[in-house]
């Protein structure tokens, strides 16, 4: 028999959108009684403002409002030729749909290492792939082990910290790949210079899953360019190809974007900057509480390089005994999660790419090592000490 265990002191949820609607509950009614009475569903005014301020304010000069992060990927592929016979660089220590979308096209994913740190996709690694398993043949960079054409690399900018971008964009324009930055988890973030997720590479790709800092309220993505041609292709991809209407050149889909969720959209980014600020203010909160616990050896915080503006989608420690501890937590009240648990190339849907265990070293020890905590905008100071406290606990063995 197990002993009923006492109901915890708290309550700290990983993440609770109510609060946050609460504030902004008026507005968006209000913006999505206006689409109603307009009874105009499809690419209309709200989704063509949404582009617009979502262009500007990532220093792009086209922004492609889609159907999801995901898609947004998919489409930046396909905008982009990528297909059967193609490659892509990126990481595989991310979401899914990172892979994913480059299978999809029947590309092959090409993976390279992250760098321990920040999680993020390690140039040199990229560097070693080129370098050591690429060759030149007739113009193209030619992966040899698997003959696929090496097209692009899609580093991901990942728990909201961009990815140290110069090096990435130094390789990517000597072997003369196009770049694809996954940004789904890093709206409003910056490197050293200022520059915006999204704004380096041909394209950037962007979610609004309802989780992500600016959330939709459903499922909603969006890709930004600064090109004119590539972004007038995504715009005709993302109606089936068809352009004129009835007429393909092309084989697109259908990857628009909702305008009730563009209108959503259209009001929560009025408030974006001050939610991503509240969490990087959660952020030195719990780095400040975990200096004062004494924990080192035992949970090591997130690194926020110098400069950076990280916008804090994850707030990600890594940790020993990750999994009793996430147990312990759970007891204690406090919700976490695993992003992610089992990297992408050994996934069992990656099989035929023949990677073992051992292949990625630092996204394999990442995925049993990182443990996320809540860290959205609303939580209390009371809140965020006492996550660090029962940790403190559980490694005290109090737990
Ligand atoms: C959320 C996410 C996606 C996919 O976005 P959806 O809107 O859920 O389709 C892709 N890549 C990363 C890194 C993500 O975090």
């Amino acid at each position: 028999m197990t002993e009923k265990s006492p109901a915890p002191a708290m309550r700290v949820p990983l993440l609770d959108l109510k609060p946050q609607y609460e504030t902004i509950a008026a507005r968006t009614r209000a913006a999505i009684e206006a689409v109603c009475a307009s009874q105009h569903f499809i690419l209309g005014s709200e989704v063509k403002t949404l582009e617009t301020r979502l262009a500007a304010y990532t220093q792009t000069r086209h922004g492609i409002g889609v159907s999801s992060g995901t898609d947004a990927l998919l489409l930046a592929l396909m905008a982009l030729r990528i297909g059967p016979g193609d490659a892509v660089i990126t990481s595989p220590y991310t979401f899914f749909a990172t892979a994913g979308t480059i299978a999809r096209t029947g590309a092959r994913p090409l993976f390279c290492d992250i760098e321990p740190a920040t999680f993020n996709l390690c140039p040199r690694a990229v560097r070693e792939l080129i370098e050591g398993q690429c060759e030149r043949r007739d113009g193209a960079l030619v992966h040899r082990a698997s003959g696929t054409r090496v097209k692009a690399l899609m580093p991901v900018h990942l728990y909201g910290q961009v990815c140290p971008m110069e090096p990435l964009l130094a390789l990517a324009r000597e072997a003369e790949l196009a770049v694809i930055e996954d940004a789904a988890q890093a709206i409003g973030a910056r490197d050293a210079g200022g520059r915006q997720a999204g704004s380096f590479g041909d394209i950037g790709c962007f979610s609004f899953f309802p989780t992500k800092n600016l959330g939709a309220f459903g499922d909603a993505g969006l890709c930004v360019a600064q090109d004119d041609a590539l972004a007038e292709h995504m715009r005709v991809l993302r109606v089936h190809g068809g352009q004129p209407k009835y007429h393909h050149a092309f084989i697109g889909g259908n990857f628009r974007i909702d305008e009730l969720q563009a209108a959503v959209l259209n009001v929560k980014l009025d408030y974006l900057d001050d939610w991503s600020r509240r969490r990087a203010e959660n952020a030195r909160v719990y780095d400040a509480a975990f200096a004062r616990a004494g924990l080192e050896g035992e949970v090591t915080p997130p690194t926020a390089l110098p400069g950076f503006h990280h916008i804090y989608n994850q707030y990600v420690i890594r940790v020993r005994r990750r999994d009793a501890l996430r147990e312990a937590l759970a007891r204690d009240g406090v919700g976490t999660e695993i992003y992610y648990p089992i990297p992408l190339h050994l996934q069992q849907c990656f099989a035929s790419l023949g990677h073992r265990a051992g292949d990625f070293p630092e996204s394999e020890r990442a995925a049993l090592e990182t443990l996320a905590l809540p860290i959205y905008p609303e939580l209390t100071s009371e809140q965020l000490h006492y996550v660090v406290e029962r940790i403190a606990a559980f490694y005290a063995g109090g737990a």
